[in-house]
């Protein structure tokens, strides 16, 4: 039988476990009879660096489903050069954007093939086959969502707020520009609403499945879908394992723990599943309806992204 998976996703949480899922599924989650694995990635995120149309999270997961992502820092490609960017400095450009000269042939080909009038899905969809990523990778929409973050030293642009300023300012308050005007990509919400699987990743809740879910259609395909639907927490043992996600959970006035980020997921899935350092939240977090999972949730490398994913679908999932 073949089984499909559907992940939300943002950045790297997001990208190590569709890579559990790629390793898991057959042909590394290719589309076969009805089975396979989507990614469904935010693009709060994206910026424009130099003319460039940047899609930082899609291009994480791309990267790390292609098996090119740069384990050792967690974004970009491995072995890159950054003799371009030492370029567009001395031009008098602004370069505390990282951007590597493999990664930002990406970049050149996205803006090129959106200039040209394909929507971002199919521009994806083209730079992803040939990188060699078998699974279905989509934007959760082609239009322009972009996320702004409320500081005390004033709004911030995304990037502004998370690279250039290294996600140092309390974030009081989240807006996603234009979300309210933006539909879901083709294939998202038949991804969403068919998947015997779907999977929110131990993704940022505030800053990566909020602005996937928040696309107008999104969330009641969440609701509204068949499958089984299981959230992994981003929080273990209090922390996040890395960026800012614990501090936007407090500053925001929530719980920082898995049992915190279980009550934002109350109305979209079924199945929490936790950290065995988290284990007694399991009470706590069924009291809220859900089906708890205790496992190992730290990913690391390859065998632990499968790992995990192989217990999901065991335990978890699909109905059958
Ligand atoms: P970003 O867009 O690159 O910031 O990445 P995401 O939003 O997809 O994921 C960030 C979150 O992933 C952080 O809050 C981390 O705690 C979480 N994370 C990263 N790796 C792991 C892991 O192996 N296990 C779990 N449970 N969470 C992880
Ligand atoms: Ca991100």
């Amino acid at each position: 039988m073949s089984i499909s998976v559907t992940v939300l996703a943002g950045g790297v949480g997001g990208a190590r476990l569709a890579h559990g899922f790629a390793l898991a599924l057959p042909d590394g989650g290719a589309p076969s009879g009805g089975g396979g694995l989507t990614c469904v990635v935010n693009v709060g995120d994206d910026t424009e660096r130099h003319g460039l149309h940047v899609s930082p999270d899609l291009d994480t997961v791309m990267y790390t489903l292609a098996g090119l992502n740069d384990e050792e820092r967690g974004w970009g490609l491995t072995g890159e050069s950054y003799t371009t960017l030492a370029q567009l400095e001395r031009l008098g450009e602004d370069t505390w954007f990282t951007l590597g000269d493999k990664d930002l042939a990406t970049h050149v080909v996205r803006t090129a093939r959106l200039r040209d009038g394909q929507p971002l899905s199919a521009a994806t969809g083209s730079l992803a086959a040939s990188l060699g990523v078998r699974a279905r990778l989509l934007p959760v929409t082609d239009d322009r969502v972009r996320t702004r973050v409320s500081t005390p030293s004033g709004t911030l642009d995304f990037q502004e707020y998370f690279v250039r300023r290294q996600h140092a300012d309390a974030v009081l308050d989240l807006t996603y520009e234009g979300i309210g005007t933006s539909g879901p990509a083709p294939g998202v919400l038949d991804a969403v609403g068919g998947t015997d699987l779907l999977v929110v990743a131990p993704s940022n809740p505030f800053l990566s499945v909020e602005p996937v879910l928040t696309v107008p259609g999104v969330r009641d395909a969440v609701r509204a879908s068949r499958a089984r639907r299981v959230a992994v927490s981003p929080i273990v043992g209090g922390r996040a394992l890395k960026g800012p996600a614990a501090q936007i959970l407090e500053t925001l006035g929530h719980e920082v723990s898995a049992l915190g980020v279980a009550r934002l997921y109350t109305d979209v899935v079924d199945v929490m599943v936790i950290d065995t350092a988290d284990a007694a939240l399991t009470a706590p977090i069924e009291d809220l309806g859900f089906e708890v999972l205790v496992t190992d949730t730290v990913m690391g490398g390859p065998d632990g992204r499968a790992r995990l994913a192989r217990e999901l679908l065991a335990a978890v999932g699909p109905r059958t």
